[in-house]
This record gives structure tokens, sequence and C-alpha cells, in this order.
């Protein structure tokens, strides 16, 4: 008997090993072993196919041990995997690095996953009590913290009690309590106490629907009747989440688990809180910032005969052990946050989790205010259901937006700040009322540039071709691309100037000024700088949410699906650098960010106000933004990309080459491009320089394909590995690394 397995490593998608007789009624597809490789190695594989035959021409090896009793990953799992490996152009073992903890696939052989444990205390069961004071003999201390535990342990009919509750007694230290344990008269166990809360208690049924939530939520289920999935298309504050929330408990009321993904960790923060006052324990959460050894404690959990019935998670959460999941909702659907960018596998997690449900036969609800428009030309075309809301609860308008000229105002010598004089005074106002503020800043830093006055020297990276960012609290310049840090020279080092200048405005330099401007109010900063640590977001969201916070200053994260319901205004600031990625999706992606940042605002009690500040405002994309035209856009940008057919009018490939050698990236490229000429002919576009070129000391060079809907995923697939194959065979190009990124944002 033989058995095909998955193992961390891109080389090859299975490799084989025989099984040993002893394990040959317990090993199945779905199991976890420990293989040896290469020579001295071992590594936790997942067993994909049992089998009854192998090739013979070379020796194979043994499984060395099965892990678990049970299988540790699913049917649905392995196709979902199969299915990444297929469509992403990923080895499987990429999926499988990707998918588990790694906890659970440790390389070494003892398995690196620590349950969490608590020391207890018990009376040693072969004394005779009787015998226990002479034993302890004149050793007053002892004698008494023994007394107490005998009597706290009989009063309450226990064989144990925690060391935690020990050390509270009076009289307590550790020398008293090992005095004891020494003379054996108590013994300490550890015993394993999990590190989920199990505890929390829902405190509230779910809030009745409104008049429009009821319709949506009615047709929804409607369209679930004819169609997998289906696309809710509600705007900013209409009670998307609160419709999600009946969903579930539909889902729950026939047995059935929900997958609820949000594209951001910021995001879980708000909804677990929401969730958990309805669902109380149901829920588990999952996430990057949650600490490996509880990933697999959920992991195991999913496993076991009380699985969370409900997931909130970011796109890891696609690779638990479902049971028998029934929903799938997709928050905020539209985000390119759900595209993994590195490592391999570079998934989708919207289009996967759509493959997910499938594998599952479950329902999928895409929710967003400004649905990609992949998403909404699938319901175009009939693919996915759609249902619209565009009332926002209570009542409430749709925030007033107001463009502002900074161009203009600059000319005319009026503007004396990073922020026009009208937002400064809206602010106040807003502020003197008691309600809060958002601005919005998409550079996070001081500065994205520092320039000496004299000679132009600029700061750059030695690992990559860009510039530096200088963090002004922390004097130091920061490389974005790949995180190394400089100290800031305090003069030129090329001609020792003292004149370094600044510009291109960050959030910290943004956070400086309105400090200035507000002395009297407390400002915050969310962004990646300030959201370093596991609680940081919890701690920003619910200083903002408590009014502790008045001014919230923040990158893109602050933009999507928060719910704040005292903001009464939001500030874009520079929203022209929105638009301006050289970048096919850059006037969607900038008309999401806008339409979301500026749903922040007026969520509860009155109308908000949004002000845009634009150096361009002529730019067609400010206009559907003002009427909140998202039909208007949409179609306007269709036809864009139906002109220069790109996506959703054809599937985009990128293919990227690095080497440290500028010279064989450059041939390398050349030659690969000829190779898939070959096959797919004007399809391959480049290769050309990427925008940044360099970066980690790597030279990169990229090919794009751009096919045809039509065209075979598995035909596109053969072709790429067989150039892969040939490109590699060629000594020359042996050590140039090749990425793909099917379906590029
Ligand atoms: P969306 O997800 O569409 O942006 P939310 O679900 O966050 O909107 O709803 C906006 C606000 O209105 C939230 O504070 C929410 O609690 C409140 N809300 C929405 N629907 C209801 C309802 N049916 N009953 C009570 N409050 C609601
Ligand atoms: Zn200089
Ligand atoms: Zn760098």
């Amino acid at each position: 008997m033989y058995a095909d397995v998955i193992l961390p490593l891109p080389f090859s998608d299975l490799y084989t090993y025989s099984v040993p007789v002893e394990m040959r009624n317990k090993i199945t597809r779905g199991s976890r072993v420990i293989v040896p490789f290469g020579n001295r190695k071992y590594y936790t594989a997942i067993v994909y196919k049992i089998k009854e035959s192998a090739s013979n021409d070379f020796k194979i090896k043994e499984i060395h041990s099965l892990s678990d009793s049970k299988p540790v990953v699913n049917e649905q799992q392995l196709k979902l995997w199969e299915w990444i490996s297929f469509y992403y152009l990923s080895p499987l073992g990429d999926v499988y690095k990707t998918a588990l903890p790694s906890s659970m696939k440790s390389e070494d052989l003892k398995s690196k996953f620590k349950p969490k444990t608590e020391t207890y205390i018990r009376v040693n069961p072969e004394l005779d009590p009787v015998n226990i004071t002479g034993i302890i003999g004149r050793a007053a201390k002892q004698l008494s913290l023994y007394n107490q535990i005998e009597i706290i342990l009989t009063y309450n009919k226990i064989e144990h009690i925690s060391k935690k509750e020990v050390s509270e007694l009076e009289g307590y230290s550790v020398s008293v309590l090992n005095g004891l344990v020494k003379k054996d008269i108590l013994q300490t166990f550890e015993v394993e106490t999990g590190r989920l809360n199990t505890a929390i208690k829902p405190t509230r049924k779910p809030h009745p629907l409104n008049e429009f939530q009821q319709k949506a939520f009615n047709e929804i289920i409607n369209c679930f009747k004819s169609r997998h999935t289906c696309l809710l298309h509600g705007v900013t504050s209409s009670g998307k989440t609160e419709i999600y929330i009946h969903l579930i408990e539909e889902a729950l009321s026939t047995g059935k688990q929900t997958l609820y993904l949000v594209p951001e960790i910021a995001l879980t923060t708000q909804l677990t809180q929401r969730l958990q006052t309805v669902f109380g324990n149901k829920i588990g959460i999952y996430h990057s910032k949650i600490n490996d050894n509880e990933r697999a404690e959920i992991w195991n959990k999913m496993l076991s005969k009380e699985p969370y019935e409900i997931i909130l998670g970011v796109r890891s959460s696609i690779f638990l052990p479902y049971q028998n999941l029934g929903l799938v909702i997709i928050d905020e659907e539209h985000e390119m946050s759900y595209k993994q960018q590195e490592p391999s596998p570079r998934y989708h997690a919207r289009d996967t989790a759509i493959m997910l449900a499938h594998f599952y036969d479950a329902k999928t609800i895409l929710g967003s205010a400004t649905p990609s428009l992949e998403s909404y030309f699938n319901t175009r075309n009939g693919k996915y259901g759609i249902v619209t809301l565009l009332e926002r609860y209570g009542n409430i308008l749709m925030p007033e937006i107001q463009i502002e000229n900074t161009f203009e105002l600059r000319k005319r010598r009026k503007m004396k700040s990073l922020l026009t004089p009208l937002l400064i005074e809206q602010m106040k106002l807003i502020l003197e009322n008691g309600e809060q503020v958002i601005l919005f800043r998409n550079r996070r830093g001081y500065a994205s540039l520092v320039e000496c006055e004299h000679c132009a020297w600029t700061p750059k990276c030695k690992r990559c071709d860009v510039t530096l960012t200088y963090h002004k609290k922390r004097n130091r310049l920061n490389c974005h691309y790949c995180n190394a840090s400089y100290t800031m020279p305090a003069v030129c080092p090329s001609c020792n100037s003292e004149n370094l200048k600044t510009l291109g405005q960050g959030t910290e330099q943004l956070e400086e000024e309105v400090e200035r401007l507000f002395p009297e109010y407390i400002v915050g900063r969310m962004d990646l700088d300030t959201t370093r640590g596991k609680d940081a977001y919890e701690k920003i969201i619910d200083d903002f949410q408590s009014k502790r916070i008045h001014i919230l200053i923040g990158t893109q994260m602050l933009s999507k699906g928060l719910d704040f319901e005292n903001v009464g205004i939001v500030g874009i600031i520079s929203s022209d650098s929105l638009l301006n990625y050289p970048d096919f999706r850059s006037h969607e992606r900038g008309f999401q960010l806008m339409m979301q940042a500026a749903g922040r605002a007026g969520r509860k009690n009155r109308q908000g106000k949004v002000i845009i500040q634009s150096a361009d405002p002529d730019q067609p994309v400010y206009g559907y933004i003002l009427n909140y035209d998202y039909d208007g856009f949409f179609n306007s940008q269709m036809a864009e990309r139906k002109m220069f057919n790109y996506p959703p009018f054809s599937r985009l490939i990128s293919i990227v080459l690095k080497h440290k050698t500028e010279q064989k990236v450059e041939d390398g490229s050349e030659y690969l491009a000829a190779l898939l000429h070959q096959s797919f002919g004007d399809k391959v576009k480049g290769p050309s320089k990427p925008i940044v070129s360099f970066i980690q000391r790597y030279h990169l060079r990229e090919i794009l394909l751009k096919l045809d809907y039509s065209f075979s995923i598995k035909k596109t697939r053969e072709i790429i590995r067989s150039a892969e194959t040939i490109f590699h065979t060629k000594e020359d190009f042996k050590y140039v690394m090749i990425h793909f990124d099917v379906d590029k944002v």
C-alpha cells in the first residue's frame, strides 16, 4: 500500500511513500503523517491519496508515523486546495503551507503545538488525613495553608483547586506551598484549559428588520432558490450587517455553519462585539493577529463534535475544516485586499470562497455599497442574483459631498495648511457640537520624499529602487517595500548641506498639523504603524467609539465598513493620489475608497458631511461620486475596460521574473515571452519593467497574458507549465525565479 502526500515544498505537487503494515487500516485521505525527506529531514505531510501500487523506478521511503487518530483535512478542503493550485498556478505544497496553522505542520518530529495549561493542586489521595498534622509537624504556616485548602475542598465537594486560587489564600507564599508539596501532602498537576473563550452569552435577539431591509432579505432568500450566489448592493449604513445577522439565524436554524468574511482585521474588532451580542460563543474569530496555537485550537474545534457554528475572519478563514457549511457572507466584496499578494498561492479570497461554497453546496451573499466591476458584471450577465437597498437605516440622508479645489486655493494663497479653510471651519462647528471627525489620507509616515534643497539628493533604499518615507516620531527613514529602516541624516550625505526638506505629506504629518490646529481636542491615528500590536486596532476603535478620541486620522484601513455613530464630517485629503496609480483599476479603487470613506459620516443621528480636497476636480469620477451614481460610474468604466480588453472582459495573468543580475532577468524574460508567444500569440504583452523594478535586491520583469474568458484554464495551465519547464532546463535561466499572479489586482 502506498500514499501520495502533500509536502510543504514547491517542487512537485505530490510525493509517494509506502504505508507500514500497522498503519494500513488507520490512514486515510486527509490524514496528517510524518515522512522522511532527503537525508535527515522529516516533514509533516497530508495524505492526498491511498493507492495499491507505485512505479518502481526509485526507492520509495516509508511513512514514519501517523500524527492523529482522525484526518485533520476533509474532502471539501482537499478539493479547494486542488482548485486553488490549479487555478492560481501554484504548487499544492504552497496551498498546504498557507492553509494549515504552522504549529500543525511543524517540521520537527515533536509537534510544536502546546496546549495552554493551568496548575492545579490536590491533597495526596494515598495519605490518611489523620496522619497529616503529624507530618506537617511544627510548621505553622504550612498547617494553616493546608487547613484552608482542606476546608475549601470539603466544603465545595471538589478534588482539586487551581494554584491561582491557592495563591490568594491567607498566609500563602511560594515556599509554604512548596514545603507542603515536598512533604508529598499536596500534589500539583497540569490541566489543559484551552485558549478559546467559551463563556460568552448572547444578550439580545437580532434587531427586527425595517421595511426595506425585510424586503431585501426576502429577495435574497428568494434569489437563493434559483442561484448559489447573490449580490447585495446596499448603500453605506443601509443595515447590510443586520441583514447578514438574519441570514445567519436562518442558517443556524437549519443546522448549517456560516463563514463571515471581512477584508481587514480592523473590521473583525467591531463585528465581533456586534455578532457576539446575538450569537454568543457560537462564533469563532480567525485572523493573523490570533496566535498560532490559538489558530490550531480553532482548527481542532472545527473538527470536533462541537464546532463553531459561525466563523468571522479574514481571507485565511476559508481554509478551516467546516463540517456543514451552509452560508458564506463576503462583506465589502469589492475590497482588493481579498487578494493575497505574497507568497504563493496568490488567491482571491472572494472568488475562492465562492468555490468553497460550491463544494459544500452552500449559498454565498456578496455585499457592498460599491460592488467590484466583476461582481456587478456577473449580476448583469445573470451569473449572480442582485438585491438592491438604497435607503440608509433610520431615514438618514446620504452625506452631503463637497469638493474643494486645492489647486485654485493654492493659487490664491488660501491654503495655509494641509486642510482647506472650509474643512477647518466645518471641523470646528462639528467638534463644538460634540460630534467627531474622520480624516482620511492614503499615505502613512510623515513625508514620502526627503530632498536636499541644495543638490537634490534624495535617500533611497539600498535593496529596492524606491525613495524612503520619513517617519518623524522615530526619526527614521523606512522602505515601504522591504521594511528596511535607516537613520535620518542630519546633513545631506552628498553635499553636507543642512537644508533637507520633506515633501508629500503622510498621516503622521497630518496628525501633527491637526494637533496644532485643534489643541483642545484629542487626535488619534490608525495606520499600519499604529496598529502593530495584537490589540492595537481594538484600542483605537474603542477609544473613538467611546469618544476618547475626537479626530481620527487614518489610511484606507479606516474607510472599510466601520460603523461609528457620531461622525459629523469626513475629510478626504489629497484625493487625487487615489486616482493616479498607473493601473487600469485605479479609478475603480479611488471611487470605492472615496464612497466608502464618505459612508462613515452621519450614520446615526443626522445627515453627515464630506469634504474632498482635490487639485484636479474636473476628473469625471468626481461627478459620479457627488451624485452617488454607481451605475453611471459602472457604465463609464465598463466602456473603457471593453475598449482596452481589460477584466472583466479578459483574464489577466501576470508572470514576474526575478533575479539578482539585471541582464539575466532581461534576457530570461525575452526568452520566456517568446516561448509563450508560440501558443498565445499577441495575447502576450511585454516583457516590461514594473514601476518598481528592483525590490529586496532582485531585479524584476513582468509579462502579462491577456486571455479571452472562453480560453480553457486547463489549456492555459498546460502551456504555461510547459514553457516554464523548457525555460528552467536552460542552464542560463535555471535560477531565475518565476511568479504567477492570476487575476492580478
Ligand atoms: P451597513 O453594513 O449597510 O453599512 P449597518 O448594518 O452597520 O450598515 O447599519 C448601520 C447602523 O444602523 C448600525 O449602527 C446598526 O446597528 C443600525 N441598524 C441597521 N439596521 C437596524 C435595525 N433593523 N434595527 C436597529 N438598528 C439598525
Ligand atoms: Zn545635498
Ligand atoms: Zn527596500
